[in-house]
């Protein structure tokens, strides 16, 4: 078995040396355990800033999607697939009972649900996670209604591509997106049918937002904080309402390089905006509801996904920095 421990923590961009690949032996399986192989792992922005919080030696964390090869545990067969947070691991014995090493978003490894011949990596994705993170974030902080503009930053990545489709064809709103290359915008208007796309490198993105919403914006789904939402926040509507679900663009600044603030008091004051930020495990409890609409909406074509695929276990780290540098559309997913 193989799996990345944390060698060093991160400071400003992550480098190789942080982490640190190792091979373990795994013990022989105890009652009520089961021995899980990954298939596909996740890398997501999350882990930049999360894994500060844990001291250097434990395994890096993540979630993966694995097959069930060994098990003393009847409710978990061999044959079977979970999806749960059990670290950059080749190899992992799971007792359902017990947390894993790091009880990261409390969520204990979980059965895959039936995705009919869906590819099970997307569990980790539009199915998982990121899914929910769209789904809830969207619906219960935004609370679009019908025709209002929605703006969503990221929105080439796994969580904003997703927002940007329910604005779109489940909620019937006008939607822009602002992403980092002009091939990721034309994937939005083009296929995923974004109203707008906004290539915030090359393009003031002030001046864009308002050549493409000249009324105005009702929504905001932030996923990169900055000066990207400040310009965004300064043409909200009369109680527009953000929902701030990340802020990558700030993820590999430390304290002294970190940008200077602006100020956004004025605007949520006279426009009486409700700016909200929120945890996707806060809907644990409904998290099967998200599940099942985002695969209903697959189904009846209104949500089309991409995956960044990398291969090979011992590649994680370049697709972990690959995806902070943004060179991923859709879900970055590694294949081992
Ligand atoms: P993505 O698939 O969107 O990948 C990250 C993307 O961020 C990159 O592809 C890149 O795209 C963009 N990016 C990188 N640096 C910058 C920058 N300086 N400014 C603007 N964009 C940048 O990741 P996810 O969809 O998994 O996550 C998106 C956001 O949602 C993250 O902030 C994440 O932390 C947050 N999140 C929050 C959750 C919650 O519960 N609150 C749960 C899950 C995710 P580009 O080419 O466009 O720059």
């Amino acid at each position: 078995a193989k799996k990345f421990v944390v060698a060093k923590h991160f400071q400003n961009e992550p480098k190789a040396t942080d982490l640190q690949l190792v091979e373990e032996e795994l013990p022989a399986l105890q009652t009520g355990e089961f021995l899980v192989q990954a298939e596909y792992l996740s890398v997501d922005p999350y882990m930049r800033p999360y894994v500060l919080k844990y001291p250097l030696g434990i395994t890096m964390i993540g979630a993966q999607v694995g097959k069930i090869i060994e098990s003393k545990n009847s409710q978990y067969p061999v044959g079977k697939r979970i999806v749960g947070y059990l670290g950059w691991r080749t190899h992992t014995i799971v007792n359902p009972q017990t947390c894993t090493e790091v009880d990261l978003i409390s969520q204990k490894p979980m059965l895959l649900p039936d995705i009919g011949n869906l590819s099970p990596s997307l569990c980790l994705g539009v199915l998982g996670m990121p899914g929910n993170t769209a789904y809830f974030g969207l619906l219960e902080i935004c609370k679009p209604k019908q025709g209002e503009t929605l703006v969503v930053s990221g929105a080439a990545g796994a969580v904003g591509s997703h927002v940007g489709q329910i604005g779109k064809h489940v909620l019937g709103l006008t939607v822009i997106g602002i992403a980092g290359s002009d091939e990721k915008c034309k994937w939005l208007v083009e296929e995923l049918g974004f109203d707008h796309a906004i290539n915030y490198k090359t393009e003031n993105v002030a001046v864009s937002l308002r050549k493409a919403a000249p009324t105005g914006i009702d929504c905001y789904f932030d996923n990169v904080g900055g000066d990207i939402s400040s310009a965004v926040m300064y043409q909200m509507k009369p109680f527009g309402r953000a929902a701030v679900c990340g802020s990558i663009s700030s993820y590999n600044a430390d304290a002294s390089s970190l940008p200077k603030a602006t100020i956004l008091q004025p605007v949520l004051v006279f426009n009486q905006l409700k700016m909200e930020g929120f945890i996707v495990s806060r809907w644990t409890d409904r998290w099967s509801e998200g599940i099942q609409k985002n695969l209903q909406w697959i189904r009846e074509g209104k949500l089309h996904y991409r995956e960044t695929v990398t291969k090979g276990f011992e590649n994680m780290f370049d697709a972990f920095v690959g995806m902070l540098q943004g060179k991923n559309t859709g879900k970055a997913i590694i294949q081992v």
